[in-house]
């Protein structure tokens, strides 16, 4: 579930910049200027924001409740930056005010500047809300906005001073916040992959129906996570450039870290075809707080397909005398799709306290809220729910679940997805 303290800590900081600057504006601003500066500031900030989002920095993760949420927020806050720095851009006066130096002001090209942060700004805008782009073709481009972020410091920090007072209060907010978002930015370019990376050795390849087991075997530390969490998987070797995030299928504990890829794409079934034992593997993680260990007692667990994984982890890991009351409803396609079904239903059987529901799709079972209000034994609004699976599905039923007066508190979902 989205957590509200880095959504107030943006807002925060926005409002901070908006009153410091409206309140102590350097004399020679017109409304005007000041107004649409304000904007460009504003815009800045929340660039800034959505790159200190993309370091996958665990304390974010806290703040934001999970990865998956913060990548929802840095493309928000992308979003936001660029419709504010448009009107910002079409707002501030183009003529230079009387006391400004032109000669000085063609030596320190703040204009050019800011068109051209302006214009990758809004190419690698449309790039990154455009889901035809394949996300190995993507995620390259999507880099472009670190330029963006050079010149849009380069585009303040150059601009005339009747513009943008650097040593003004405000100003001082900007300087510092683009000293953050530099560190932030080099660190997500080049430190943030190596502090997480722990080698693996390919141990086995199951084929497994529409979906791949790799197990892996540490070559040192193991990974340290809690069921529900994913990692970013690398294969080493020729022709396998692309890091790919899965949940972790094992159980903490276990000597082995197990991933079940559902064969979707290029790569997943690259992994089926090609992936050998005895192949190496970084392994970046963990991240993601999907943790049902500190909800409520009474719980629902809905698996769509491959979402089945995070509850697999949670499943194998959980111990005897676990005093929750779970239901887990697996949908799936048909019966031989459901991966590990018959390991469910031992496990349910072995701990007492599972009850594992089944539905396949080609019989005309889906699952629905109205069919849970009559099948559970106490009503909807006494459980927490964990979700998982297609984006229409978990749509659905969180609409569902809410116009039954289930609280947002009590559901909590994770995306198979970050864009
Ligand atoms: C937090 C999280 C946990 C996941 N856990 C599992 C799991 O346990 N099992 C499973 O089968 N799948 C899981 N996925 C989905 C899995 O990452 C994609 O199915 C896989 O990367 C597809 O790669 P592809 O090239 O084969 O397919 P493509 O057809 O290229 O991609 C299909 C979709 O997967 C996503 N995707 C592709 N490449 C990447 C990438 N490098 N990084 C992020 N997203 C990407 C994009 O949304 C894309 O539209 C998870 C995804 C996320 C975000």
């Amino acid at each position: 579930m989205l957590q509200k303290k880095g959504i107030f800590a943006i807002v925060g900081l926005v409002l901070v910049f908006a009153v410091v600057h409206l309140a102590l504006p350097p004399e020679q601003h017109g409304p005007r200027t000041t107004g649409t500066v304000m904007l460009g500031g504003i815009a800045f900030l929340l660039m800034t924001s959505s790159i200190i989002l993309s370091t996958r920095l665990e304390v974010f993760e806290d703040w934001f409740g999970g990865l998956d949420r913060m990548y929802q927020v840095h493309r928000v806050a992308g979003v936001f930056a660029a419709l504010t720095a448009l009107v910002h851009f079409f707002g501030v006066p183009k003529e230079l005010p009387e006391g400004v130096d032109p000669v000085a002001n063609a030596i320190f090209p703040s204009g050019p500047l800011g068109m051209l942060g302006l214009i990758f700004l809004v190419i690698g805008l449309f790039i990154a809300l455009n889901r035809k782009i394949r996300y190995s073709r993507w995620r390259p481009t999507h880099k472009v906005m670190g330029l963006v972020y050079f010149l849009i410091i380069g585009h303040f920090m150059t601009a005339p001073g009747i513009f943008f007072e650097r040593f003004s209060a405000s100003g001082i907010i900007l300087i510092i916040a683009a000293a953050v978002g530099l560190v932030a930015l080099f660190y997500s370019v080049f430190g943030m992959n190596k502090r997480t990376a722990l080698p693996f050795e390919i141990e086995a390849v199951n084929a497994l129906e529409r979906a791949t087991e790799v197990v892996l075997k540490p070559v040192g530390k193991m990974l340290d996570f809690k069921p529900g969490q994913f990692a970013f998987v690398e294969v080493e070797g020729k022709g396998w450039n692309e890091t790919h995030p899965f949940t972790i299928s094992s159980a903490p504990g276990e000597d082995k870290l197990r991933f079940t890829m559902k064969v979707l794409g290029d790569w997943t079934r690259k992994v089926r075809e090609e992936l050998q034992p005895g192949g190496k593997v970084q392994v970046r993680g963990p991240y993601g707080r999907f943790d049902a260990s500190h909800a409520g007692k009474k719980q629902i667990w809905l698996a769509g397909g491959i979402g089945l994984t995070p509850f697999l982890s949670k499943l194998r890991s959980m111990a005897k005398g676990d005093d929750r009351q779970i239901h887990l409803v697996y949908a799936a396609r048909e019966e031989q799709d459901a991966i590990f079904l018959e390991e469910l239903k031992d496990r349910a059987a072995e701990l007492g306290n599972v009850t594992i529901v089944p539905l396949f799709s080609d019989e005309g079972n889906f699952a629905r809220v109205d069919m849970m209000k009559v099948k559970l034994p106490d009503p909807l609004g006494t459980y927490d729910y964990f979700m998982c699976g297609p984006k229409p599905m978990v749509d659905g039923i969180m609409k569902d679940l809410r116009s039954e007066g289930v609280s947002r508190s009590q559901i909590h979902t994770e995306a198979f997805e970050f864009r």
